[in-house]
């Protein structure tokens, strides 16, 4: 059972993470899992390939967190220490898991190898421990009982970990938990994360259960209420009023309440209602939009083509730009935005056409124009983007998506007006 606290920390064994080598995507995917879960993480380590400062930290993490989740260093060889040093602390002696040395042998069996000695180090588990079993690869982890604490120990490699994490971590979780905890996030486009929270700032103020938390994503802002109950339905009926009052102060800033929709799908949706195809015209976002649309299973039904139109002459051939337009205005202008969606009869029709033009580098570095025609009807917006050439573009990706999902609520619920 938890402790009071159900705080769970993080501690990721590794020199390469340490040195760089490669980023900490499992803490970031443990902790955001962690979060959603209603459990409270306060630290997060790394710490080497070294056994004494490996012992040390994990001690330090037993004396303020309820569980620790250590990942990395499962592997056969000589530097993979976890699970030794984690049965030292824990005193208890590794014996060789008869089943665990079965599968590790229909593993190599299977893709035609033979095991060498040291792949059976996988196999040895410390006593009175819950072995979890690996289907994606060959180190099983391991939950090991620790005073009135736990330490769970799961394998580096992020596919592996990932779905160890989802099939037995989470039930476990769940099941020593005296509670549970049911989360929902309502996401939001076209408001700033500093003015949501504001708007919000009396609900955050006063949360006690469900919990209230902000998180800014390019161009979105998500907010996650988390509620603890006794089952789900208690759960549900304290989150639905919060849903609820979010959805009176955000309106139609709200393109989802559910955890799983992305902002493209939610586009996507709403052009399978409207029944409209759209297609893309884009200069320095280069098919990234076209690339978010088609993300979505089921684009085939909603989206016709994009175009590339990149340089002056692409602009003009492929999606009707005036010569005199790019002369007297330039390629990022709004002009030229104008222009890139208004036919939307060639070379096939559409229904909407979304088009962004606009500098990635350079002084003008962020300036950007994007323009949606949903069957003659034209928005241009004007950005001014900060950051990388990469933030630039993904920035624009998102913006492009926004204008077109407001063109076409916009145009649904006139259709519906008149
Ligand atoms: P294996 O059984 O494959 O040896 P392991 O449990 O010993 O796994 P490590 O040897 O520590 O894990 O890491 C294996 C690989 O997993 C690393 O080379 C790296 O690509 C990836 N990895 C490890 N830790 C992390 C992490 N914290 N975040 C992202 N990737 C990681």
């Amino acid at each position: 059972m938890f402790n009071k606290n159900n705080t769970v920390e993080i501690l990721c064994v590794g020199t390469e993470i340490l040195l760089g080598n490669i980023v900490n995507t499992n803490a970031a995917f443990l902790a955001e899992e962690i979060a959603k879960m209603g459990l409270s993480s306060y630290y997060q380590t790394v710490v080497g390939d070294n056994a004494q400062r490996l012992e040390d930290t994990l001690k330090l993490a037993l004396s303020r967190s309820d569980i620790v989740i250590l990942c990395g260093g499962l592997g056969p060889t000589e530097d993979d220490l976890t699970k030794e040093i984690a049965s030292k602390v824990a005193k208890k002696e590794l014996f060789m898991h008869e089943e665990s040395r079965k599968r590790l042998e229909e593993f190599f069996e299977k893709r035609g190898h033979k095991p060498t000695e040291n792949n059976f180090k996988q196999a040895l588990i410390p006593k009175d421990s819950i072995v979890l079993t690996n289907n994606n690869g060959t180190a099983p982890g391991v939950i090991i009982p620790y005073e009135d604490k736990y330490m769970i120990l799961l394998p580096g490699p992020p596919v592996e970990l990932k779905a160890m994490f989802n099939e037995s971590v989470v039930p476990f979780l769940r099941k020593i938990s005296p509670v549970i905890f049911v989360s929902r996030t309502v996401k939001l486009v076209s408001v700033g994360e500093s003015r949501a929270e504001t708007m919000i700032k009396d609900l955050i103020d006063a949360q006690t259960n469900p919990t209230i938390a902000t998180y800014a994503k390019t161009g979105e802002v998500h907010i996650r209420v988390t509620a603890s109950g006794k089952n789900e339905k208690e759960c549900d009926s304290l989150i639905k009023p919060v849903i609820r009052e979010l959805q009176k102060r955000f309106g139609n800033n709200i393109y989802t309440t559910h955890d799983e929709v992305s902002l493209e799908k939610s586009i996507v949706d709403l052009l399978l209602s409207g029944g409209l195809k759209v297609t893309a015209v884009e200069s320095c976002t280069a098919g990234m939009v076209a690339s978010r649309l088609v993300n979505v299973p089921g684009a085939s039904e909603v989206f016709k083509y994009s175009f590339v139109t990149y340089c002056d002459e692409a602009k003009r051939k492929l999606a009707g730009v005036r010569k005199s337009t790019l002369d007297k205005h330039t390629a990022v202008s709004r002009e030229t935005a104008e222009e890139m969606v208004k036919n939307l009869d060639a070379p096939l029709k559409s229904d909407v056409c979304v088009g962004v033009t606009g500098y990635a580098d350079g002084e003008d570095a962020g300036h950007v124009f994007i323009a949606c025609n949903v069957r003659g009807n034209i928005e241009v917006r004007e950005f001014n983007f900060f950051g990388s050439r990469l933030n630039v573009r993904e920035s624009a990706t998102t913006q492009a998506l926004v204008l077109m999902r407001d063109c076409v609520l916009k145009y649904l619920s006139n259709l519906a007006l008149s």
